[in-house]
């Protein structure tokens, strides 16, 4: 058994997002002892790279599992180049809002919000999952809902949580203004306080516990994922904030798994500090080290000049001081593998992101 798994660059400027490849099994056998997974594909620019990038390195056109974690396009909409190029996807794992609209059409208040008309919005406003399921339909890839009641898998969302979350989509009726106004005023907000600095220590943090929804209700939906690698645990968190992550951690509770022992850990939603806080990161990751020591690495997907916002040098420091190495995309491929890995010519070695001692507030 041996493992890689690929965190390949999204993005130009500014804007993030996640797209990753990777394989398990017997590397060195034949394709049918191994498995083949993508989760999320950035936009079409990294879904195509992240085909090239399964044919090149992985020498297959074939893939077992699509993950598509939430509908924002930054992670879906390069999803739609796998599924079209690649021979054969085993199955496809999203989410599928308008099977939900029987379910959420009473939580709103107002009758005239009919199941028709939820369907219809979610049908008209999330286009890159609906292009998703069209082709997934055409090629006769089966579409599976991944939800932490019956997938083994999945930390959260449960279909409740999910349920929970769709409610409060930005399409949805009647709450969509309301947090888009809500959200212009945070901003704002957010923009004021951008421009001020403040001093860390290793044992002074400036990270402060999100409120529940500091981040969408679409990054709440986010598949979490916990996978297991040649006996090594894996936890892949998308976009998920405070309110999915703790649902997450409760779920690996009544699992019996500790996931302060997981040794590879994603940052979720590309190192924002909307989404993590002191309380959340010592139960997932774990708790502050006595001193200066690193036993588990944290990838986060970023942009090349997302700085300062993504990731977020507190956050960074944050995941460091409980014992996270911090490594970021920022333009390039983060490999990280078992020593049975197949070698790559012409890889080195990534460089962890430092130890900040001034963050942005
Ligand atoms: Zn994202």
């Amino acid at each position: 058994m041996a493992y890689e798994v690929d965190f390949l660059p999204v993005g130009e400027g500014e804007r993030c997002g996640d797209a990753i490849a990777l394989r398990f099994g017997n590397l060195a056998g034949s394709r049918d002892e191994q498995q083949v997974w993508v989760i999320d594909g950035g936009t079409k620019e990294s879904g195509q790279a992240l085909v090239g990038h399964i044919k090149k390195y992985y020498g297959t056109d074939r893939v077992d599992v699509v993950v598509c974690t939430h509908p924002d396009s930054d992670h879906a909409s390069g999803l739609s180049v796998v599924l079209e190029q690649m021979s054969k996807v085993g199955v496809l794992l999203m989410h599928q809002p308008w099977n939900h609209a029987e379910d959420i059409h009473h939580l709103f208040d107002d009758e005239r919000v009919t199941r028709s008309r939820i369907e219809e919005r979610v049908w008209r406003a999330l286009q890159d999952v609906r292009e998703l399921e069209k082709i997934a339909t055409r090629k006769g890839i089966p579409i599976r809902e991944p939800f932490s009641d019956d997938c083994k898998f999945v930390l959260s969302p449960s279909k409740a949580f999910y349920e929970q979350q769709l409610a409060n989509f930005r399409c949805m009726p009647e709450v969509a203004k309301k947090t888009q106004m809500q959200r212009l005023i945070e901003a704002l907000f957010a923009k004021a306080k951008e421009a001020a600095r403040a001093a860390e220590t290793w044992f002074k943090e400036t990270l402060a516990d999100p409120e529940p929804d500091a981040t969408s209700a679409e990054n709440n939906s986010s598949v979490v994922l916990l996978l297991e690698l040649d006996g090594e645990r894996f936890l892949f968190t998308a976009d998920a904030g405070v309110p999915a992550l703790t649902e997450a951690a409760n779920r690996a509770d009544a699992l019996g798994i500790d996931l302060k022992n997981v040794r590879f850990i994603q940052v979720p939603h590309h190192g924002s500090k909307r989404n993590v806080g002191p309380t959340i990161l010592n139960r997932i990751v774990g708790p502050i080290k006595q001193t200066e020591s690193y036993d588990k690495a944290a990838y986060v997907s970023a942009s090349k000049d997302g700085q300062p916002k993504h990731p977020a040098k507190k956050v960074v420091n944050a995941f460091k001081r409980r014992g996270a190495q911090v490594y970021a995309t920022q333009g390039r491929t983060l490999w990280h593998h078992g020593s049975d890995a197949p070698q790559r010519q012409g890889w080195s070695n990534a460089t962890p992101l430092p130890f900040y001692e001034e963050v942005d507030e």
